[in-house]
């Protein structure tokens, strides 16, 4: 039998939660407009929205919240933070901001002009969104298989070095700020990218003097798999595994809400002079100083405690152990899932779930609104509402994928807690059929999803 590690943790301060009888769930669920972004959080008994700034953290990362610097100018806990940059992921300079998006402005701010190409594997919403904002032109250079639910590749992130070749080419180089990549791909459903992509990825970017900046917001998860999974590194420690991966990058930017184990915060990550004046100027403008950016000092310090931890064997092992433990549940109840999951999240094949559903009935949107009903848990459509509209046509994006999306958030919850969400999906899957469709009756015109409501289809 598999074995799935035990917390590697113990718990010393506890958040009760509610449940509420399935009586009540329908009730809310109905008030919410059957969006599960528009539940009350405390209305929800096991909250798999997402794993971004959900993280638990560390009695070590609470005592450090007391020891904030909180002066305006050159905070020791900047220097903390920028010394662990340095030490754990190996870059020289270091710009804090509010989350990663702030980091992301910054960096196409600076290195992005007019009608520029940068290449990337599989977009990510807000990453895309800054990209575009500057003038850039965004190409997903992929391999196919991370578009197909059900193709196992263990690095289903990584990208296509034909693809790469011939975008470059046919921008030109001097045409192509960065290369942006990610590790792992969150769109792709947290797939990983191999060590041997990564560093071919920047020998051919280094062959056109083309930059190399990634979005290191899941680098540990990344790390993780590489280890697992790239015979060459089984026996390298995670940390020696992320230096190396950085040492193929010029820079990154950084979403500390997620592998930095905080609730808040991010940076701007480079070796490059030039770059790091320029953020500094920017930062200003934006941010704050360059030596708090968004964040107050007591939240760099626990963000400095957090890149340490994440990357100790035990943690990492758990935290991934715990994606696969849901996805071997739902997979043994033959419950349809992308395959293989990823660093932080089970995907919900809803067309699969639910046949008797049409893409116009949104059945990923009424799949996650009926597991919160069944079971009290929360989880997030990724379908045909988040996708949107064309901006022309005005007709709805028909996207590929159906899914929801249940994201572990780290150190939260306990394997009993994952029975419970297996235990309520997978008594879903056999009654299925019963899924009713749902219609819009509010349909906001920008990013959708987040504040559309909807009614039950008869
Ligand atoms: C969350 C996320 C971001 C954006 O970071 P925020 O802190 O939410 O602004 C960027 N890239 C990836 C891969 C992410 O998961």
């Amino acid at each position: 039998m598999k074995q799935y590690p035990a917390e590697p943790f113990r718990i010393k301060s506890v958040e009760m939660m509610k449940m509420l009888s399935k009586a009540e769930r329908e009730e809310k669920i109905k008030e919410a407009g059957y969006n599960t972004f528009l539940l009350k959080s405390e209305d929800v008994y096991i909250d798999l929205l997402t794993d971004s700034g959900t993280s638990a953290m560390s009695d070590k990362q609470w005592a450090g919240m007391q020891l904030g610097d909180e002066a305006y100018a050159g905070s020791k806990n900047f220097y903390h933070l920028e010394k662990t940059v340095q030490d754990v992921y190996g870059f020289k300079y270091i710009i804090p901001t509010h989350q990663g998006r702030g980091a992301e402005n910054l960096l196409s701010k600076i290195k992005i002009k007019q009608d520029d190409v940068i290449p990337g594997n599989m977009y990510f919403t807000t990453t895309r969104y800054h990209q575009e904002a500057n003038g850039g032109i965004f190409k997903d250079v992929i391999i196919d298989a991370a578009h197909e639910p059900s193709a196992q590749h263990d690095f289903k992130g990584n990208i296509d070095l034909e693809k790469l070749e011939a975008v470059i080419l046919e921008a030109k180089p001097e045409n192509v700020p960065y290369v942006s990549l990610a590790v792992t791909v969150n769109m792709a459903g947290g797939q990983p990218v191999s060590m041997a992509n990564i560093k071919a990825v920047y020998e051919l970017a280094k062959r056109y003097k083309i930059d190399v900046y990634m979005d290191a917001t899941r680098c540990v998860e990344n790390a993780y798999f590489i280890k697992s999974r790239e015979a060459a590194y089984q026996h390298h420690s995670i940390e020696a595994i992320l230096k190396e991966m950085f040492t193929y990058a010029d820079g990154c930017t950084m979403s500390g809400k997620k592998d930095c184990l905080v609730n808040i915060g991010g940076f701007l990550a480079t070796n490059d002079e030039a770059v790091f004046n320029q953020a500094k100027e920017l930062v200003v403008v934006f941010e704050g100083m360059p030596s708090y950016g968004g964040m107050a000092g007591r939240d760099m310090e626990a963000m400095a405690i957090g890149i340490k931890e994440a990357v100790q064997y035990p943690y990492i092992h758990h935290r991934i152990s715990q994606v696969q433990y849901l996805a071997d549940r739902l997979l043994a109840a033959n419950v349809p899932i992308v395959q293989p999951a990823g660093g932080h999240a089970v995907f919900l094949d809803a067309r699969a779930f639910c046949p008797h559903l049409s893409q116009d009935e949104l059945p990923a949107q009424a799949l996650a609104a009926a597991i919160y009903v069944e079971s009290g848990v929360r989880a997030m459509e990724r379908g045909i509402v988040s996708a949107g509209r064309d901006k022309d046509t005005n007709e709805h994006h028909y996207p590929k994928l159906e899914l929801v999306r249940l994201t572990i958030p780290r150190r939260v919850y306990t394997y009993s807690h994952l029975d419970v969400v297996a235990d309520g999906v997978i008594h879903l899957y056999n009654h299925a059929q019963d899924i009713k469709g749902l219609k819009f009756v509010y349909e906001p015109q920008m990013l959708r999803f987040f504040n559309a409501r909807f009614a039950p289809l008869p």
